[in-house]
């Protein structure tokens, strides 16, 4: 009887035990899983890529396959006064001599479906302006207060458009010089060489008005343009661009937003080989404007940028 109890006594002991040992064994493994998910899970998030703010977007590219940047052309308008210019720079800014026509100035066209061939009024679709000259006299540069202007709004816009990644190039970059509009729109070419197709997406000519009046505006382009290059949506590109980027820069600058200017036949809206937005923004005449332009550039470039970023996203 007792070796019964002293068996059975035994027996729970060793029952006890092991049940203890299994207990202490799935407890250390318990732990020891619990210690290896941590360590998962913290390599886990270290080796999970660094989130960035997505404050800026996407930069554009010419195509899905490329890393080329897209280009757009940035032309502050007018420049230094052409009195100022002696002979050589004028024909270094892409001028010509034509005592016919009265002095320095260039062609206004193109012959018809050519680019960089000058109509030399003759062969002409006489275009622009409605019964006027085939020749455009220099002089254009010859303002006091908006090459200024003109000249910081388009950079604080190539700020930003670099940010947004294009390559932006600019018709000038100081108010020190006044080029010829076939040099201008020469920045639309690779290295300016007007013998290969255009490599530029978008011009963007930035200018301010004059003459009475407030607010900003862009100049409404009208077909037909029989220049070379010019795809069947130029006309509407161009006005859509214009209207969304003087839309932009107007809220920027809280000038108001005024309807478009109907003016369809200014030199480079012949001679200009992509969509083209023409920005009247603000009137430098009025007192103001002019302050509101002299304290807003960098917004005004800014809000250009992204509006240009939105356009060329939406129709790449
Ligand atoms: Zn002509
Ligand atoms: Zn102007």
């Amino acid at each position: 009887m007792l070796d019964k109890k002293l068996n059975l006594l035994l027996k729970i002991s060793a029952c006890f035990l092991a049940a203890s040992l299994i207990f202490c064994v799935s407890a250390i493994l318990y732990s020891k899983s619990l210690t290896s998910t941590d360590e998962t899970e913290e390599v886990r998030q270290s080796a999970a890529p660094t989130v960035t703010p997505t404050a800026a977007p996407t930069p554009l590219s010419a195509s899905d396959t490329d890393e080329e940047r897209l280009v757009i052309v940035l032309d502050p308008g007018h420049g230094k006064p052409s009195s100022e210019m002696s002979d050589d720079e004028k024909r270094a800014e892409g001028y010509e001599y034509n005592e016919n026509e009265g002095g320095w100035g260039e062609w206004r066209h193109y012959k018809d479906g050519t680019f960089g061939d000058d109509c030399h009024g003759e062969d002409c679709t006489h275009l622009a302006p409605e019964g006027g000259s085939c020749w455009y006299p220099i002089g254009n540069g010859d303002r006091d207060t908006e090459p200024d202007i003109n000249l910081n709004n388009a950079l604080a816009a190539k700020a930003r458009l670099e940010e947004l990644g294009f390559e932006v190039r600019m018709t000038r970059t100081t108010n020190d010089e006044n080029p010829s509009m076939n040099k201008r729109v020469s920045y639309c070419f690779p290295m300016g060489d007007i013998t290969q197709p255009p490599d530029a997406s978008a011009y963007i000519c930035i200018h301010s008005n004059a003459g009475g009046g407030r607010g900003s505006s862009y100049i409404a382009l009208e077909p037909p343009y029989t220049q070379k290059y010019i795809s069947a949506d130029f006309t509407e590109r161009s006005n859509e661009m214009g209207r969304s980027l003087n839309a932009a820069a107007a809220t920027a600058a809280q000038l108001g937003e005024n309807a478009p200017i109907n003016s369809p036949y200014l030199i480079l809206f012949n001679k200009c080989p992509v969509p083209i937005a023409y920005l009247e923004i603000g009137f430098y005449d009025d007192a103001s404007d002019l302050a509101l332009l002299r304290s807003s550039s960098d917004e005004i470039g800014r809000a250009i940028a992204n509006a240009a970023y939105e356009f060329l996203k939406n129709g790449v």
